[in-house]
């Protein structure tokens, strides 16, 4: 039996990925929102299991040794992130559409090891002052934080000609309408 091909979603820090995914689960109960691992700490409204599985560096690095991730990455050159694949192969079993929101690295290990018929689907701001904005609105993160995200952005932003599809996140709702289309929601 075939499998249902996975969607990755990449774009730079604060673009919305979490916002589109969110709304996107919330009108299509079929697709599976993948709950990374990570070895940063919980922000103040960040549950375990729900947002990430928060791991230890020593889980962390126990589980690449053991094949557990489809991939990982060091992200902003701090911690580390990756997808466990066991849920994503769960889910695809189950007849669920696995929607992957992931670094530039980790688009870029799927693009050579999972089966052709992915998505590489790229979330990009409708500029970078608008993104600079949005990153600040957040919040959450230190200045030195904020501006080491800000490099990375920059990079990831380069990048979308990698991919396969560039959505400008200019409006939720047109964005959703979108990447429904593209995911044959
Ligand atoms: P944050 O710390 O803001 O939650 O996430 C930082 C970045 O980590 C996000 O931009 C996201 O693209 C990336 N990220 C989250 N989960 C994964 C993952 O499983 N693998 C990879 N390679 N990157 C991830």
């Amino acid at each position: 039996m075939s499998t249902p091909d996975l969607t990755v979603l990449a774009g730079p820090t604060a673009v919305g990925k979490g916002t589109i995914s969110r709304r996107l689960i919330e009108l299509y109960p079929e697709v599976y929102l993948s709950i990374s691992a990570t070895t940063r700490s919980p922000r103040e409204n960040e549950q375990d299991g729900i947002h990430y599985h928060f791991l230890t560096l020593t889980d962390f690095d126990a589980k690449i040794k053991n094949n557990e991730f489809l991939e990982w990455a060091v992200v902003h050159g701090t911690h580390k992130y990756g997808t466990l694949r066991e849920p994503i192969e769960q889910a695809q079993q189950n007849g669920l559409r696995p929607l992957l929101e992931i670094d530039l690295q980790g688009a870029r290990i799927l693009r050579e090891t999972v089966p052709p018929g992915a998505k590489f689907l790229f979330l990009a701001p409708p500029s970078f002052e608008e993104l600079i904005t949005r990153l600040g609105i957040r919040g959450t993160e230190s200045v030195e934080d904020r501006m080491r995200r800000l490099d990375t952005a920059k990079q990831e932003l380069a990048s979308q000609d990698e991919f396969d599809h560039i959505i400008v996140n200019d409006d939720v709702e047109d964005v959703i309408k979108e990447l429904a289309e593209l995911m044959n929601l």
